[in-house]
């Protein structure tokens, strides 16, 4: 593509998105103030949940109580459930864990704990990625960041585990392939080889890659407006997120308190932070994201390069961005995933003969843990980073 195209392109795109704001501005004029306040405009006042919420300030639209979308989650062998699977995650994302955002080569100085053992001759270090302790020459073991580190684990009805799944970004060079979206298109594909998962209950003799009801999505950080939307179409049942992403708006909030039932089943998924399951390491996660926030705005603000999140082989590129994808890379969040995951080989269950739902093929609590404990094996040994796996 020839500059002069590029310069076309943008000012093609300007163009267009001027016309579209005009476009509803025109659209906004035709209501008087006063409809505006009192109802939706035609066609969305028939939207029940929509209409509901239309005069309600923001701080009530966001609002979800767990228990009220759960009301299981009042129940301590369900939270206990949950927990299990959170745990799981957290030791999956250790495992995985890439912390090398730009790179191996550098300065990451609040990276100190995954420097490579044997380092290079200065001026630069090396930084581990996810190599693995053992290497096996059957398996390639890479150190590439292939996205950033947040994953996703999915769970059918029962409490067998389907998937996991990392942020594929780096790899695709595309800034969509987030670790929800990519595990429910790939639960969409592989329905239709194994159905003996519970994925959701059978419409007649539809496929049963039609909704996915019965599955809960644990996600390591709260989705955003794009995953949200994928699982709401997928029929996601329920979310449980082990940390705030505060820059996503509390979208999954919104869209579940706007979007119209679906065959008497919520339109969205169920939002559930992982404090609502007595995850302990939800709070430590928020508290330490925004510790990390505060000190690199303060280490720029004075230039102190020394608490930066990385500086360049050469020097010339000292990065203090603030974003939750560099506090994913750092120790002190290492340090939280990697407490979390140990407690999947500690935990002693308080309630390991309880199910939910108390059904035939269920999975009872301990079942649960030792699915969760053997899966992490599997994936240890025969999985890479979020890679199609199972087939
Ligand atoms: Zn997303």
């Amino acid at each position: 593509m020839s500059d002069r195209d590029q310069i076309n392109r943008r000012d093609f795109i300007v163009t267009t998105a001027g016309v579209a704001g005009s476009a509803s501005a025109l659209a906004g004029a035709t209501l008087t103030t006063a409809e505006a306040q009192t109802s939706p405009p035609a066609g969305f006042d028939a939207q029940e949940p929509f209409a509901k919420n239309w005069a309600k300030p923001l701080r009530e639209v966001v609002q979800v109580d767990p228990i009220v979308a759960a009301p299981e989650l009042a129940n301590e062998a369900v939270k206990e459930r949950h927990r299990i699977y959170c745990h799981l995650l957290m030791k999956l994302m250790v495992r995985f864990w890439n912390g090398n955002k730009r790179g191996p080569l550098g300065s990451y100085p609040r990276r100190v704990k995954q420097m490579e053992a044997v380092q290079p001759v200065q001026p630069t270090q090396r930084y581990r990625g996810d190599m693995i302790e053992n290497p096996d020459r059957l398996r390639i073991n890479w150190d590439r960041y292939v996205g950033h580190n947040i994953a996703c684990v999915a769970v059918d009805g029962n409490g067998e585990i389907i998937d996991f799944d990392f942020n594929h970004n780096d790899f695709f060079r595309s800034s969509a392939e987030h670790a929800e979206s990519r595990m429910v298109r790939r639960l969409f594909s592989l329905t239709d080889i194994f159905d003996s998962w519970k994925t959701g209950e059978r419409i007649g003799d539809k496929s049963r890659a039609v909704s996915l009801q019965n599955v809960t999505l644990y996600t390591s950080l709260e989705s955003c407006a794009q995953c949200s939307g994928v699982m709401s179409l997928g029929g996601v049942k329920q979310v449980v997120y082990l940390q705030n992403d505060f820059t996503a708006y509390m979208i999954g909030n919104i869209m579940f308190n706007l979007a119209n039932p679906v065959s008497g089943l919520p339109g969205a998924p169920k939002p559930i932070p992982a404090s609502a399951v007595g995850l302990q390491q939800f709070q430590v996660l928020n508290d330490a994201n925004l510790a990390f926030v505060k000190d690199i705005q303060d280490a720029k603000a004075r230039n102190d390069s020394t608490r930066a999140f990385f500086i360049s082989p050469d020097k010339t590129v000292v990065d203090f961005d603030p974003s939750i994808t560099s506090f994913l890379c750092t120790d002190a969040a290492r340090d939280i995933f990697e407490a979390g995951g140990k407690q999947l080989d500690a935990m002693a269950l308080k309630f390991p003969n309880e199910k939910h739902p108390d059904e035939r093929d269920v999975l009872t609590n301990q079942e649960c843990l030792e699915e969760a404990r053997s899966f992490f094996k599997y994936a240890d040994l025969e999985g890479y980073r979020g890679s199609p796996h199972k087939l």
